[in-house]
């Protein structure tokens, strides 16, 4: 049935990783708590408790929209929105209904636009945990601030759907910083749905004959939790819905399906799915929020580059397209790369990129590091210059990020001496005994001493050991 047509839509929460929560100052964060610890009158829902907003979380929001292209209206406000369930005492939960913080806006996945619906701010709720016969509930979470970001149905694919979240992620992580945006914490949680629809011809026909073109039913599925299990879960309802045709049903219908990793396969849960009723009406405890109160302009200068748009700069400076991509989703290496690269010349950008992308830093920057980073730049430079090899340029790093100048460091090396260039020593030295190397390679590896000692009396003993001994471990 090649010529279907997959039709997907998303919708995503995101944990804001503020330091309250959403409508009180208990902590946000619940990851160490003891249960039922973060608590307070109004994330419990007491009667006559009253919520005020947090200001961050809508500040957090429509930032989030600025970054995603979204239209933010003059007026938002809150509502509430009401169903019954044993971890939301209030039994509703404030939320958004037609006046959100966020309308419109698209995200761009493989040149194609997906357009978003709307992104709005609520509350979660707390969570159940079962044992045995048993149903405990913790309040830690109840009243964390969640982003919902609502897509329209423009993604074709489950791998685009993959490709979108994936995208989402570091915008809310990398770009905007709302989130951790951990998809294995419960950070960012996806329930997907999924249609397809006759090829265009076909639809083209019925609508000639004044029928209404078939649709197969939608299914949703719910609280998909790693972007694999998204994927997974929409090509087997892509396989089952696509299977179903042409017997597809006349009238829209609804189901909504889980998924079983374990065995990989999609199950129904429920069918013939009314919708639900929640009688929303404006939270009479929250005033409506005027965009205005918010410095957009400001919002929008602290979005900072999309991967896209860095991975673009990094080519034009010339570095490899693996290096730059390494780059812009390794956080920490980016980090790196944004201290040193202004201390040196664009010349040396590539090498700087392979350096930090292959860890020829053989230790891991910690903040005292900055102060360094001219040494670290020289390094870097004599690494092209004096063509030293990623083992003399780790120790040379090495003793800086220990508290060395960069000039004391080299000579401690006796880069001047040698050129930097022990390898070549210690590969000259196993050159000339072959007999000792392979006895060395067979077991005998007291010959290391010996072969330390041909080293030492070559370079009048001013070889560092620890770097003569690294290497030789590594050459044989
Ligand atoms: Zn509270
Ligand atoms: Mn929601």
């Amino acid at each position: 049935m090649k010529n279907l047509q997959t039709k997907i839509g998303l919708e995503i929460h995101v944990q804001l990783s503020t330091a309250s929560k959403m409508f009180c100052r208990c902590s946000n964060n619940a990851e160490k708590a003891e249960p039922n610890t973060l608590v307070c009158p109004v994330c419990l829902g007491l009667p006559g408790s009253l919520p005020a907003a947090n200001k961050q979380a809508i500040e957090w929001t429509i930032k989030t929209g600025l970054a995603l292209n979204c239209d933010i209206p003059a007026v938002a406000k809150f509502d509430r929105k009401h169903y019954f369930y044993p971890d939301l005492p209030k039994g509703y939960q404030i939320s958004q209904y037609d006046e959100p913080f966020c309308k419109g806006g698209w995200l761009e996945i493989d040149g194609k636009k997906i357009r978003l619906n709307r992104i709005h701010l609520e509350e979660d709720a707390g969570k159940l945990i079962h044992r045995g016969n048993q149903s405990l509930v913790d309040l830690n979470r109840a009243g964390t601030p969640l982003m919902e970001i609502v897509t329209e149905p423009d993604i074709t694919s489950a791998k685009m759907a993959g490709d979108f979240l994936r995208h989402l992620q570091k915008i809310v992580r990398d770009v905007v910083e709302v989130s951790e945006a951990s998809m294995e914490k419960g950070h960012l949680r996806c329930d997907a749905n999924i249609s397809v629809n006759e090829p265009s011809h076909s639809a083209q026909a019925s609508r000639d004959l004044g029928l209404e073109p078939r649709m197969s039913q939608i299914i949703e599925i719910k609280n998909l939790n790693s972007f694999k299990f998204v994927e997974k879960a929409l090509l087997k309802a892509e396989e089952k819905l696509s299977s179903e045709y042409p017997d597809w049903p006349t009238k829209l219908s609804k189901e909504t399906w889980g998924y079983n990793s374990n065995s990989d396969s999609i199950y129904l849960q429920r069918t013939k799915e009314e919708a639900a009723d929640y009688r929303y009406f404006p939270e009479p405890d929250l005033p409506p929020i005027k965009s205005a109160e918010f410095d957009l302009e400001k919002l929008k200068s602290q979005i900072l580059k999309t991967p896209e748009e860095k991975l673009d700069e990094l080519l034009i400076l010339d570095i490899a397209e693996t290096d730059a991509g390494v780059l812009v989703s390794n956080p920490a290496k980016e980090n790196i790369w944004r201290h040193l690269m202004d201390l040196l010349d664009k010349t040396y950008y590539p090498i700087l990129g392979r350096a930090i992308v292959n860890n020829y830093f053989p230790f891991s920057f910690d903040e005292s590091d900055w102060q360094k980073s001219s040494d670290y730049a020289q390094a870097v430079k004599a690494m092209a210059t004096d063509n030293l090899s990623k083992n003399i340029f780790g120790s040379l790093t090495k003793l800086i990020h220990e508290g060395k100048s960069y000039t004391d460091a080299r000579s401690e090396l006796k880069i001047d001496e040698y050129g930097g260039d022990i390898e070549s020593i210690i590969e000259k030295a196993l050159a000339d005994n072959p007999n000792e190397v392979e006895r060395y390679r067979k077991g005998e590896t007291k010959l290391l001493g010996f072969f330390v000692g041909q080293i030492m009396k070559e370079t009048k003993g001013s070889a560092d050991p620890q770097l003569v001994n690294r290497v030789l471990k590594e050459k044989l």
